[in-house]
């Protein structure tokens, strides 16, 4: 792999390629194997140890700028990361805004470990007292989905003064739009079902960490759970993470264009994308952010006007995730979120921006 510092494209073509070796295929293949022949090398069973996996993590290690660990979902890196950190009577700090999922893994799976779980909002001033006699602080930055952001340098500094670990979950920002470690962070974790691998077809998510020894029990961990990824999953992510700068690009040019129209629309309340200059989670965003994505969220009046929208929409999709090819959007509140009736997630996708701006404009006014 080459090691010259390089652009965003250059680096998300060439992340985890293999040496070029004639008669090599030119990139990874997928290795499905369960068992191997045993011997002396580094592969013997495919639920410790996969081939492809090691050319993701590779892949993603180089970008996130630490040793990465792929999981079958985002959900399992962050499970894990819990188990793996967390110990009876800890004090674990998560968002009160973040993914909801997360809240629900430490009240509902974890109860029998008797955790202080403190909630603190993304957008908190940040102190002392926020992370006081905790084990382990996870912030979501931008948050999902409210897309307000912290100061991630801040909260490190916050953490580690009272010993405590801080895990950053980059799922909405990439590492193309946010590197936690540099900022301090311990260990990243991310979903890689959205942005990175960007095609709506796999289920993916990863732990990114400097720490040798959390690593190695991050390792030890998935071994041993099982939360595996499977082999042509992972080479999908792996696919998909080639053309991330692209898409990434389109998707936050389409953000701007909608947020233009958006804006000043009647019908459109609170606004959100971190990436405009008005929004109040800009002036963090802009210190600690490379880049902006594509999701930006919004209110209109009720449930049944979300309803309206998506259904007059041909462009967008109805559907619960985001930074995928094609635009799509939710309704938040129907999940549990704790957010109004009507607010909206909406993902840009890669499609033209006259063409999305002029789909969702028709479908406001339907
Ligand atoms: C989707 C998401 C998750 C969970 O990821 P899965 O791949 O669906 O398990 C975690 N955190 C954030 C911020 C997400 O958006």
């Amino acid at each position: 792999m080459t090691t010259t510092p390089s652009g965003d494209g250059t680096r998300c073509v060439h992340a985890g390629e293999p040496a070029a070796e004639p008669g090599a295929p030119l990139v990874p293949q997928p290795v499905l194997a369960a068992p191997y022949h045993l011997g002396d090398a580094a592969d013997f069973y495919g639920r410790a140890t996969n081939p492809t996996w090691r050319a993701l993590e590779s892949a993603i290690g180089s970008l996130d700028g630490g040793e990465c660990v792929v999981y079958a979902t985002g959900m399992a890196a962050i499970s894990a990361l819990l188990r793996v950190t967390l110990r009876a009577g800890d004090t674990v700090v998560l968002p009160s805004d973040g993914y909801y999922l997360a809240r629900a893994y430490v009240r509902e799976h974890m109860s029998a470990l008797d955790l202080d779980l403190r909630l603190v909002p993304t957008a908190a001033d940040w102190d002392a007292s926020h992370v006081r006699g905790a084990r382990l602080v996870l912030v979501e930055t931008p948050s999902n989905p409210g897309l307000d952001v912290c100061d991630i340098a801040a909260v490190a500094e916050l953490a580690h003064a009272e010993g405590a670990l801080l895990a950053v979950d980059n799922t909405t920002a990439t590492p193309l739009g946010q590197l936690p470690l540099d900022l301090g962070a311990d260990v990243v974790v991310a979903s890689d079902t959205k942005a990175l691998s960007g095609h709506s077809d796999v289920l993916l998510g990863h732990t990114t960490t400097r720490d040798v020894a959390l690593l190695a029990r991050l390792r030890a961990e998935r071994t041993a759970s099982g939360a595996v990824p499977g082999p042509l999953e992972t080479w999908l992510a792996h696919r998909g993470l080639g053309t991330l700068d692209l898409r990434l690009t389109r998707q936050a040019e389409n953000a701007a264009a909608l947020y233009r129209a958006l804006r000043d629309h009647p019908r459109v309340r609170g606004l959100r994308w971190p990436g405009a200059a008005a929004d109040p989670a800009h002036p963090t965003a802009r210190t600690q952010m490379r880049r902006f994505g594509g999701v930006l969220t919004f209110e209109l009046e009720s449930a049944a006007a979300v309803a309206g929208f998506l259904g007059a929409a041909r462009l967008v999709a109805a559907a619960t995730s985001f930074g995928g090819l094609h635009s799509s959007a939710d309704r938040r509140a129907q999940w549990g979120d704790p957010v109004p009736e009507g607010l909206v997630r909406f993902s840009c996708g890669c499609e033209d921006p006259e063409d999305l701006v002029a789909d969702v404009l028709r479908a406001l006014r339907a």
